[in-house]
């Protein structure tokens, strides 16, 4: 069935115009559709590309309605916006993901609540509504733990380590702004994340399982292959999840690995993710082409193919500082720059992958580049 199989000619309307929209907008035009973004930022990256930009808030409710009217397809490239907005847009326009996705996953602790449901395993943790639920969290779970926002986190934004008594009082600043969760701080032997795409039919494409390595609780670099066993328990664990929660599109779901060999699910990102980013050299689609496939009612591919081993690396802002002038040396570093216009220390500028016979070799080669870099 083409059920809802939109032609190319048509028109993609993105909410968000960030690395994310101008992926997969660059995507889009490349199978010969027309994209309309609106993002608040009129320098946001995916200016650069979108056929029709409409400068507006994510809660402006005249320019989503402009933006439907415009669109034969309505995505998202971020989970903040307003599940009330989209739920009441899906009324009117073809949003093939829908809103329940993001009404429970933009919620930390309805996340938890659904992949708990859903029968995976996830990390010990206690709801904060105040302060005085922080006792309960150091009695349940016990040092370190971490908290964070319910709502609006990313990035490790809105997040505090609590290792001892001493951290108390900052947490409890925080709990006092904003509804959290705590949960146990793991000590991990590794981090890995599975990308998925679902089609409008229920087809499930799966990406390999990239590992990942943070610092400073923002992505540093993801290798692929995983350069461990849980491929086939992490795609069981993203199969329990979709169970529970419609979706139609490219997710991510971030995985923990403690040193006792345990998979947790961290979270999911209901949208592409930086995970991901290697597919658009080192498989045989990315992730945003999948992305744009299946919100756009096409059939998806039934396998993913790694084509080369990779190691891909953010770029923020203090990386582009040390590295900008290597890059006319390395043509095999795979470049993206997202165009934003202001360089910020801790802000993703861009990221590169290098395809690579031999990971381990140049994960250290791309170490010796970042030396220096916390
Ligand atoms: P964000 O929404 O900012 O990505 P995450 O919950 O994924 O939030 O946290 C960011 C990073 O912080 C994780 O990828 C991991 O490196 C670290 N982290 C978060 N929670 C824990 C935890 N419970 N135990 C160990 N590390 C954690
Ligand atoms: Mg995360």
């Amino acid at each position: 069935m083409n059920f809802n199989r939109l032609k190319f000619g048509a028109t993609i309307g993105i909410i968000g115009g960030g690395q994310l929209g101008k992926m997969m907008a660059q995507s889009a035009q490349k199978m010969g559709f027309n994209v309309a973004c609106l993002d608040p930022n009129p320098d946001s990256p995916c200016k650069s590309v979108a056929d029709v930009f409409i400068t507006a808030e994510y809660d402006d409710e005249e320019a989503l309605n402009k933006l439907g009217q415009q669109s034969d397809v309505i995505t998202y490239e971020f989970e903040n916006i307003s599940a009330q907005q989209l739920k009441q847009l899906t009324q009117q326009f073809n949003i093939p993901q829908s809103y329940q996705a993001i009404e429970l996953l933009q919620d930390r602790l309805t996340e938890k609540q659904t992949l708990e449901s859903a029968g995976t395993k996830i990390v010990p943790y206690v709801s904060l509504k105040d302060e005085k639920d922080l006792n309960q969290a150091i009695e349940t779970l016990s040092y370190p733990f971490i908290v964070k926002t319910r709502f609006g986190g990313y990035d490790g934004k809105g997040q505090i380590l609590v290792k001892n008594d001493s951290n108390v009082e900052e947490a409890k600043v925080l709990v006092s702004k904003h509804e959290c969760v705590a949960e146990k701080f793991l000590d991990l032997d590794r981090e890995v994340s599975l990308t998925v795409t679902i089609g409008n039919q229920k087809q499930i494409a799966y990406f390999p399982l990239q590992e990942n390595e943070h610092r400073n609780q923002i992505l540093f670099k993801t290798i692929i292959p995983a350069r461990c066993d849980k491929e086939q328990e992490a795609r069981k664990e993203v199969d329990k999840i979709i169970e529970k929660v419609h979706f139609v599109g490219t997710f991510t779901v971030e995985f923990f690995i403690d040193k006792s060999n345990h998979l947790y699910v961290n979270e999911i990102a209901p949208r592409p993710h930086n995970s991901g980013h290697y597919t658009i050299e080192a498989c045989d689609y990315s992730q945003f082409d999948t992305h744009i496939l299946a919100v756009t009612g096409q059939d998806l591919p039934q396998e993913i193919e790694i084509l080369k081993p990779a190691v891909m690396m953010n770029l923020l802002g203090r990386d582009l500082d040390l590295l900008e002038d290597k890059f006319g040396d390395h043509p095999e570093w795979h470049v993206h720059i997202y165009g934003k216009t202001e360089r910020k220390s801790d802000r993703k500028m861009g990221h590169m992958t290098i395809l690579t016979n031999n990971v381990n070799e140049t994960e250290n080669e791309m170490l010796k580049q970042f030396k220096g870099r916390e």
